[in-house]
């Protein structure tokens, strides 16, 4: 494995036997290669953008998986297969209606034409070919650039997974995160053309953070000064970790009248000053302190824990019984809460001692 895009990495110069995330070579590697079906999904979708077809659920979908492989968000390795096979069919289906609309659809080579294998083994051999460092005829300065454009386009891809959640979308965004991403299997452009698309990536961010902030502030009002105990409240417990603000406006809801407290861990520490989350007077307060001190801390929480976003450290067996996962978070053996239906972290909580 090659993995260099987060500022964990090992020796400041990349992880090559396992992530210090705890990220596995074989999640590495089938990370590589669902970032390649992206590729190929992107160069379809920017073909069809040029004969009018747009398909809202490519976008979502690009988006969600893109954001899937940043640091600390997916470590099952069955999700992500689940992801690479979604992306291929995605593809396959667009190229359809690509097709039907007069546009290019005749690929012949690179991930636009690519078939992922049907097994594990299979799907790792490939990933092979496909790494951050599988072409060494790249100049380095370029390949420095072609992957700054693909880790901003990641963070751009979570801004924008975080604010279709909240209904807020704009076609700019989409557009471009299918255009960076065909662009990285060019090889015919200059340093400077890099370094445009670089900056023109830090400024299609910008238009993600505004959709953001109009989500999130947009559905649960502006935030204001709010003062956030640190202690706890007699009463069972959750924990949540993370930041997306959907996943603690559905738990507060219900939960609401259950007799259960409800706290931020780490990144979710803000919710607490938005008037549409602060009202649930079962959203008590924060518990422990910044997302990497999970490991230290949850095992002294008495009730359940689940993990929103980006921010999933490798659970320890005292407390791998009571967290859970949402949204495009995994990991190996946890359950993993679909579509906000949080019952199974409910009656856990309503199992465990609480404070
Ligand atoms: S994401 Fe994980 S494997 Fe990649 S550089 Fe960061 S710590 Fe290393």
């Amino acid at each position: 494995m090659f993995c260099y895009q987060c500022e964990q990495t090992a020796k400041g110069e990349g992880c090559t036997k396992i992530g210090v995330c705890g990220m596995e070579p074989e999640v590495a590697g089938l990370q590589d290669l669902l970032i390649y079906t992206l590729k190929g999904l992107s160069c379809v979708a920017v073909e069809g953008r040029k004969v009018g077809v747009v398909d809202p659920e490519v976008n979502e979908f690009t988006c969600k998986a893109l954001f899937s492989t940043l640091t600390n968000v997916n470590f099952d390795p069955n999700r992500i297969i689940q992801l690479i096979q979604t992306s291929h069919s995605q593809k396959e289906n667009l190229k359809t209606k690509v097709k039907a609309a007069r546009g290019k659809t005749d690929f012949q080579e690179g991930p636009a034409a690519f078939q992922p294998a049907t097994h594990l083994e299979g799907l790792l051999k490939q990933a092979e070919g496909v790494g951050p460092k599988s072409d060494p005829s790249i100049a380095p300065d370029i390949l420095s650039l072609q992957h700054i454009l693909l880790y901003g386009l990641k963070g751009v891809a979570a801004y924008t997974d975080h604010a279709q959640i909240l209904g807020k979308k704009d076609d700019q965004v989409y557009a471009f995160i299918h255009e960076g991403l065909a662009t990285t299997l060019r090889q015919d452009l200059s340093l400077q053309d890099w370094i445009g698309l670089v900056l023109k990536c830090g400024e299609v961010n910008l238009k993600a953070m505004e959709l953001l902030d109009a989500g999130n502030t947009g559905t649960y009002g502006h935030p204001v000064p709010t003062p956030v105990p640190l202690g706890n409240r007699k009463g069972k417990a959750i924990l949540v970790s993370g930041h997306d603000l959907k996943d603690m406006e559905e738990l507060l809801k219900q939960t609401e009248g259950k007799g259960i407290n409800v706290y931020s861990h780490g990144e979710m520490l803000p919710a607490h000053g938005y008037p549409g989350l602060k009202s649930y007077n079962h959203f008590y307060g924060h518990f422990g302190t910044a997302w990497q001190n999970q490991t230290r801390e949850f095992a002294d929480f008495p009730g359940a824990i689940l993990m929103t976003t980006n921010c999933i450290q490798k659970p320890r067996e005292s407390y791998e019984g009571n967290i859970f996962t949402s949204g495009m978070v995994a990991w190996p053996d946890i359950l993993h809460i679909p579509n906000r239906n949080f019952n199974p972290l409910i009656d856990k909580a309503l199992a465990m001692p609480g404070f």
